[in-house]
């Protein structure tokens, strides 16, 4: 195989791999919040780069990231300098830099990576394959702090778009598991009801401590998921976590939850939570 260059285009500038830079708060790094594709190089030409781009940016519209321009003559231009024969092209396009935050802002630069990769393809049904099967996990893993977020930073484009505070993730049967980037706790019955923690949401360590300190005030608990049936039984409601503390959750779609009002149990709960970070410090 001929020597290929060891060069990459970043944001449209050809450069050697070694030398190309992204910036740690990128958001493709953060939370996967990005898209790839791969497109195979033949003796130097792009195979069914159209389709390939054109894939690569339907994605991209679908969650609001600046379609970058230049691709193809990006892809084209790192062919003709890496002298790739045979292989293909790693592209990535990530949202773009911008501090830390689940909520992306809009209409920021794009981050455009690509990359050559020398790769010697076998020959055509030249080799038996074996595999295993198993039940199909992807995205389903919420019990796992990863930052593989892109599901969830599509919630809160919607929830920008719609001018809330959060987005409530709701399952099949209407259980409401979690927000965005909090544990959702609802009073009803005189009980305090949370999903239970069985892979279905983040085990939130506020949520923890929020149950012992329930027991310990004596508020009645259950880890058991709210249903947006019962919500009319909801007396109150409120989201949790290391950044938002304990808030109360007073509007869902756009109707009030229980009377719109702070929650006796939300505040008690509050107060709590505050004497006890501060007892921690
Ligand atoms: N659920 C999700 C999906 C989160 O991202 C967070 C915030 N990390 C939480 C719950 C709350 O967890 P913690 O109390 O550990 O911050």
């Amino acid at each position: 195989m001929a020597m290929m260059k060891p060069l990459c285009c970043l944001n449209g500038l050809v450069q050697p791999v070694a030398e190309a830079r992204i910036d740690p708060l990128d958001r493709g790094f953060l939370f996967g919040d990005a898209l790839y594709d791969v497109v195979r190089v033949v003796e130097g030409s792009l195979l069914h780069l159209d389709a390939h781009l054109a894939r690569l940016r339907g994605g991209l519209e679908r969650i609001d990231i600046v379609v970058p321009a230049a691709l193809a003559d990006d892809c084209r231009q790192l062919v003709a300098a890496s002298e790739l024969e045979t292989g293909y092209l790693y592209l990535q396009v990530s949202r773009g830099v911008a501090p830390r935050s689940h909520q992306p802002p809009s209409g920021i630069a794009p981050t455009v990576l690509i990359v050559p990769m020398a790769h010697l393809f076998d020959a055509p049904a030249s080799r038996a394959l074996r595999a295993i099967s198993q039940p199909d996990r992807r995205w389903m893993h919420c019990d796992l702090k990863t930052t593989s977020l892109l599901g969830a930073v599509m919630g809160k484009i919607d929830m920008r778009d719609a001018g809330v505070d959060e987005v409530l993730f709701v399952g099949d049967q209407g259980q409401v598991r979690e927000g965005g980037s909090s544990n959702f706790f609802v009073r009803h019955g005189d009980v305090l009801e949370t999903h239970p923690a069985d892979g279905r949401i983040l085990e939130g360590i506020t949520r923890g401590i929020l149950l012992e300190l329930a027991e310990q005030i004596g508020l009645p608990c259950r880890e058991t998921p709210p249903l947006l049936s019962e919500r009319e039984e909801w007396q109150e409601a409120f989201l949790c976590g290391t950044l938002t503390g304990v808030q109360p959750l007073v509007e869902l779609d756009g109707e009030p939850v229980a009377d719109g009002v702070v929650g006796a149990w939300t505040k008690q709960l509050a107060e709590a939570l505050e004497k006890r970070n501060r007892n921690d410090s």
